[in-house]
């Protein structure tokens, strides 16, 4: 692969970082400190957990959204409004129903002041291209999710864009559908079909970085940042079964299973990361019981690891993420090179009957999730042991949107709630200790099998 130089840079971030302001005036950052350069000749993937702040970041890098802090170059120029040199692909598709194919794909020309004469042919040309014609006018509604995706494509592709950008661009697609469709594109990218330079895939499967890409960034959450950027170096077409694909996949679940692991690699441009000064852990949530199953799951099989233990359960890293991210946050399991062990007070969790579960989890609970600490000494501060609603989302709120403040309070309030560390009294929208909640044991090793 050639080595690439200064001279390749399309788009440089230097610094960025995105906030957004709540109506309690408080700036929730999204982003934090975002560098990099996307260079010619390379496809990039950005990978990262939902809410970690890709859609956002490849906004900023379209001109969609302006930065709060920081710069975006284009060609060496700080960048105002939309980027001349992106085009983006939607997950959605996003097309118009009321206009052909043709129509639609035209209509990117037209907003890049293409005169008339000149939008149909190029439009043709690259309908053509990505497998289209026959259809120039069908309508969206008669053609299959694969066909309209295309059409998303075509109309991409047709103003020439120096970078390529999709979010998500496979994920509303059928498997099959979708290998074929990464595939034919990947074709017609090393086969300098179309007209572009590099592209910027925002995915959350694994695979299909590693399928695609000659470069893998992962971003972390809360906020979002850079944590990992590493070139692949394997050739086209990679062979999903061979060990060195298998290995870089583990890579990026390791670093994806393990938020404490902070890896930005010497690849990687310009800033190191800030350590995340975030006062409270970002909970996913799960519920206890897919937590429970989980564990259960894991004690039956020998398989360690984690990807392919997804793969045999049939569970997308979507999916099996944030119950992952959980269990690690309670202290119930052990993330070393991409296998997973589960702890010894796991193993005494999946024995136990419901009552010790629920000690054991209130164990967890307390020892380790600041929110359900929190929570639980606010109550049992208050004379009356009701704390509102309102004053733990205004804590939050602090950290969090005022949409994820309240997932978070939701979260907290299960786990808690399974625990039987506190109630909730929904419509006086408090949080309470019960009397006879006041004096639950916590577990002991000698307790277990009762
Ligand atoms: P991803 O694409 O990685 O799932 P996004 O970029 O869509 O992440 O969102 C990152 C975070 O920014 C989310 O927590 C989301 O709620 C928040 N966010 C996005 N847009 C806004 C907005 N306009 N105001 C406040 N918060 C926002
Ligand atoms: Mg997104």
């Amino acid at each position: 692969m050639a080595i690439k130089t200064a001279a390749d840079g399309i788009i440089t971030l230097k610094n960025v970082g995105k906030s957004y302001i709540q109506p309690n005036k408080q700036q929730i950052s999204i982003l934090d400190n975002i560098s990099l350069e996307l260079r010619r000749g390379e496809i990039v993937a950005l990978l990262g957990p939902s809410g970690s702040g890709k859609s956002t970041l490849m906004r900023i890098i379209a001109g969609l959204n302006p930065p709060t802090t920081g710069e975006v170059l284009y060609r060496g120029r700080p960048l105002t409004g939309l980027n001349p040199g992106v085009a983006i692909v939607f997950q959605s598709f996003a097309l118009y129903p009321w206009l052909t194919v043709l129509e639609n794909v035209e209509l990117g020309l037209k907003a890049k002041g293409i005169p008339s004469d000149l939008r149909e042919p190029k439009a043709l040309e690259m309908i053509d291209v990505i497998g289209l014609d026959g259809f120039e006018n069908a309508y969206p509604k008669e053609l299959s999710g694969g066909m309209r995706q295309r059409v998303g494509f075509a109309r991409a592709l047709a103003v020439e864009p120096e970078l390529l950008c999709m979010d998500e661009p496979f994920s509303a697609l059928d498997v099959l559908t979708a290998e074929n469709l990464r595939i034919e594109l990947l074709d017609l990218w090393l086969e300098k079909r179309i007209p572009t330079q590099s592209i910027l895939i925002v995915t959350h499967g694994i695979e299909e970085a590693v399928i695609l890409a000659d470069r893998i960034i992962v971003l972390g959450r809360n906020p979002g940042r850079i944590r990992a950027d590493f070139p692949v170096t394997l050739k086209h077409y990679r062979d999903r079964k061979s060990p060195h694909f298998q290995a870089l996949v583990d890579r990026v679940y390791t670093i994806l299973t393990n938020p404490d692991l902070d890896t930005v690699e010497p690849q990687s441009t310009i800033s190191t990361p800030k350590a995340s000064n975030a006062k409270y852990q970002a909970l996913p949530s799960v519920r206890i019981g897919s937590i429970a199953g989980f564990l259960e799951l894991l004690e039956d099989r020998s398989n360690r690891d984690l990807y392919r233990l997804g793969q045999e359960l049939q569970l997308e890293v979507d999916d099996i993420l944030p119950i992952v991210e959980a269990a690690k946050f309670m202290d119930l399991i052990e993330l070393r090179e991409g296998d997973i062990y589960l702890k010894p007070i796991a193993h005494q969790f999946i024995g136990g009957n419901i009552d010790f579960r629920k000690q054991i989890i209130r164990q967890q609970l307390l020892q380790h999730i600041r929110l359900v600490q929190q929570i639980n000494n606010l109550c049992r501060s208050k004379q009356n042991n009701r704390v509102p609603e309102e004053l733990i989302l205004d804590l939050l709120g602090n950290h969090f949107s005022a949409h994820e403040a309240e997932r978070q309070m939701k979260t907290a309030i299960d786990w808690g709630r399974y625990a039987e560390l506190y109630s909730y009294d929904e419509p006086a929208g408090e949080i309470f200790i019960e009397e006879e909640e006041e004096n639950r044991p916590l577990a002991t090793a000698n307790q277990s099998e009762t």
